[in-house]
């Protein structure tokens, strides 16, 4: 028998934008298990599919690409989490160094991933603080020190999440996110607005020793938590950036904080349901969605809940449980 392949390639008469985004176009999926539990349709965005883990890569692979294209020579981070992996997945991508400077109570396994991208890892200080002076002093010419959550270019990188779900019309009844300087809360609000989905309310989501966005609602300006004791790591922002508590008074957010259990118990029982490990920094907003609909803010009965699956590569499945094991 003989195939023949029959190709029609027709170049396209529009250029390609340059660069090329480095993150993908994740599924958005209908979970069978988290609707019967919330009783009512709930939608997954599969951020955790990125090839970093996570949806930091939208807005810092947007961010370095700008930069480079400015002129930047390296791209400093001192995050050791997942705004670290996806710089230094950025930087390997786009042909610029990256160093990354992480505290000492950075795990070996997050240490590992950046250094596996090919980034030099430097390890500075008892506290991110001094990693990020550290980061700081190396620029020289051509450093750019990336931001992990406060840089308008983060937020329209994380629009693109929106936009993929409004280029399939499938508006929410509420969208679902959790809360660390509120980076991905602002680019998601950008791009209700961008897509004129202003009614959407956002149910913003952080753990019981990381909120420091339902302290700054409370207190009605900013506030800096004396310290980070949730192990969401992940959220563990002492400070929101001004824009998230800005675009909060706007647009209907309301903020809801879980325990360091529910939100172990939500990424336990996640794994159950759709085989996908995920940080506690993203079963907080998991943990909303296994609630029941009663105990949801600004639920309409009936209307979906759009879960953004943030993700998180820095912990696998032996830490999961060994926290469970810790917080029960
Ligand atoms: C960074 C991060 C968050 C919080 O995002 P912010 O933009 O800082 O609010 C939540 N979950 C995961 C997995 C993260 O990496």
């Amino acid at each position: 028998m003989e195939y023949v392949c029959i190709c029609t390639f027709t170049p396209s008469p529009v250029p390609m934008p340059d660069p090329l985004p480095l993150h993908l176009a994740t599924p958005l999926i209908e979970s069978m298990r988290l609707s019967k539990a919330a009783g009512r349709p709930v939608w997954l965005k599969l951020e955790a599919l990125q090839p970093t883990g996570s949806f930091k890569l939208r807005g810092i692979g947007l961010a370095c690409a700008e930069y480079r294209r400015r002129g930047a020579t390296r791209f400093v981070s001192s995050s050791g989490g997942n705004a670290g992996i996806a710089v230094a997945w950025a930087g390997r991508k786009l042909g610029v160094p990256v160093t990354v400077v992480v505290p000492l109570t950075t795990s070996e396994g997050a240490r590992a991933l950046i250094r596996e991208q090919g980034a030099e890892l430097l390890v500075e200080g008892a506290s991110w603080q001094e990693a990020n002076d550290l980061a700081q002093s190396l620029l020289g010419a051509g450093g750019v020190l990336i931001h992990p959550f406060d840089d308008p270019l983060l937020w329209q990188g994380h629009a693109s999440l929106i936009d993929e779900i409004a280029s399939v019309h499938r508006k929410p009844g509420a969208v679902v996110l959790s809360v660390g300087g509120g980076g991905l809360l602002a680019g998601v609000v950008e791009g209700l607005r961008g897509n004129g989905w202003h009614d959407v309310p956002v149910i913003a989501v952080e753990t019981e020793g990381a909120s420091s966005l339902a302290a700054s609602l409370a207190a009605g300006q900013r506030v800096v938590l004396p310290a980070i004791t949730s192990i969401a790591t992940s959220l563990g922002a002492r400070q929101v950036c001004e824009q998230a508590l800005r675009l909060a008074g706007e647009h209907p957010v309301h903020s809801v904080v879980v325990s360091d259990r529910e939100a172990i118990e939500a990424c336990l029982r996640f794994v159950e349901d759709h085989r996908l490990v995920v940080e506690p920094a993203c079963g907080a907003a998991l943990a909303v969605a296994y609630r029941d609909a009663a105990d949801t803010p600004a639920a309409h009965a009936g209307d979906d809940l759009l879960v953004v699956v943030c993700g998180g590569a820095t912990a696998g499945i032996g830490q999961l449980q060994a926290w469970q094991a810790t917080v029960t």
